[in-house]
């Protein structure tokens, strides 16, 4: 998004001809920023054989799908519908890594026969795995590394107490599992969390990883999960991939050699690719003066973008219909009946009923953790691609909260 002469665009396309167009509240992707995301990791590990997979829980629209199919990435699926949306946009079935968490064994026979390639997190399932497909079906195993990552504890996964992954302390229990079942191993998976800053953190993990690989013979592929942090303050700190993409790919391949194959290198970031592509768009429905703040009150809330109130998260704020004039503190909140905050205390363009906010980094984890909480309908998708606008998803219709309800006539 750019600002010129005093208006914001997209792709040059004026945000404000966006919500006049399909409404408001509104969610717009930028293509051109998910590509160019892409194209600097891929530069990054230019020097290793990497795979990309998008991690497609962060945004899962099937146009977002076919757009990274078709940049070349594959795919990480957390759920069978993901992997299913996922073959459906067109993606090889061996591009795609199924890594479930405390998913029952059903489903991931399901998983198998829709030949994907599968992750298995847990040794109870590994082992159900191996006595049913013993060397027919070849796994990748989720380690967790014991690392602690990212400063925000409810996006860590790869500390003690979390329930992903299998500990590296239980290698030697693995190990005779697959030897017992005459399994083949792949792949080797490890994902710490979100919002890693530091790449140390990375590489610390990295050489797990390759500490553990030494014990499986039959390696295709290590992949290294996620979890490079984005910028979502104008002043915060992103990982750096570049300095990430250099080290790593050098150390990768010095273990290839040792290991004696070239493996593939992958990484499966969401956030990454998408978080910053997407902007969400409000409208300013009340400016209410309390005795302690002054709110602005918008035309949506929770239902709609989540992460603030669950995460504590932070998305910066701009008054899209001024872009520029003296500013003022707002605490910015939503329409639903619960304390939906978007944001203290923010230094925002004065604002009037009926102005339009924007919060940047809308691009993951926001409409794809939308619900229709207080009965309201999630809003439309937009996606602006080489200057066009494209309406991806309908806004939601009275029909769409009934749909599945079954109305019943019980009597007194
Ligand atoms: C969520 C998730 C990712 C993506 O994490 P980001 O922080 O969005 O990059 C990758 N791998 C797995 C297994 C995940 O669950």
């Amino acid at each position: 998004m750019e600002l010129k002469k005093n208006q914001y665009l997209i792709d040059g396309i004026p945000v404000l001809n966006l919500v006049e167009k399909y409404d408001s509240p509104l969610y717009v992707y930028e293509s051109a920023k998910m590509a160019g995301q892409f194209n600097r990791i891929t530069d990054a590990f230019k020097d290793s054989r990497v795979q990309i997979n998008y991690a497609c829980k962060a945004l899962t629209n099937i146009n977002i799908l076919k757009l990274f199919r078709k940049l070349g990435t594959g795919l990480d699926a957390v759920s069978i519908q993901e992997v299913q949306m996922g073959l459906k946009a067109g993606f090889e079935k061996d591009r795609i890594l199924y890594t479930p968490n405390c998913v029952s064994m059903k489903e991931i026979d399901q998983a198998v026969e829709l030949g994907v390639r599968i992750n298995i997190d847990n040794i109870a399932i590994l082992e159900e795995f191996g006595h049913k497909y013993a060397d027919s079906v070849p796994v990748c195993v989720r380690i967790n590394p014991h690392i602690v990552a990212g400063a925000n504890h409810k996006i860590s996964t790869g500390h003690i107490d979390s329930k992903f992954g299998i500990s590296i302390y239980q290698m030697t229990h693995v190990q005779r599992v697959i030897e017992t079942n005459r399994m083949r191993v792949e792949g080797l998976h490890m994902h710490s969390g979100s919002d890693i800053l530091d790449v140390e953190v990375f590489l610390r993990g990295a050489e797990i990883m390759f500490d553990t690989a030494k014990k499986f013979p039959d390696l295709d592929y290590i992949d290294f999960g996620s979890g490079f942090k984005v910028p979502y303050r104008t002043d915060d700190v992103a990982t750096d991939i570049d300095a990430l993409g250099a080290c790593l790919s050098d150390r990768f391949n010095r273990f290839c050699d040792e290991y004696g194959k070239k493996l593939t290198l992958i990484f499966e970031p969401g956030k990454f690719l998408v978080s910053e592509a997407g902007y969400f768009i409000a409208r300013v429905n009340v400016i209410k003066q309390t005795t302690s703040t002054v709110f602005a009150g918008l035309d949506t809330g929770m239902n709609h973008l989540i992460r603030p109130m669950f995460y504590d998260a932070y998305h910066d704020i701009v008054n899209v219909s001024k872009p520029e004039g003296k500013t003022r503190i707002y605490t910015v909140v939503g329409y639903i009946c619960e304390t939906d905050t978007f944001g203290w205390n923010r230094k925002i363009t004065e604002a009037s009923e009926g102005d339009y906010f924007l919060f940047r980094n809308a691009g993951a984890y926001c409409y794809a953790m939308s619900s229709n909480y207080n009965s309201r309908f999630r809003p439309a998708e937009v996606m602006v691609h080489k200057g066009r606008d494209f309406l991806i998803r309908k806004r939601e219709k009275m029909e769409d909260l009934m749909r599945n309800q079954v109305e019943v006539e019980f009597g007194l």
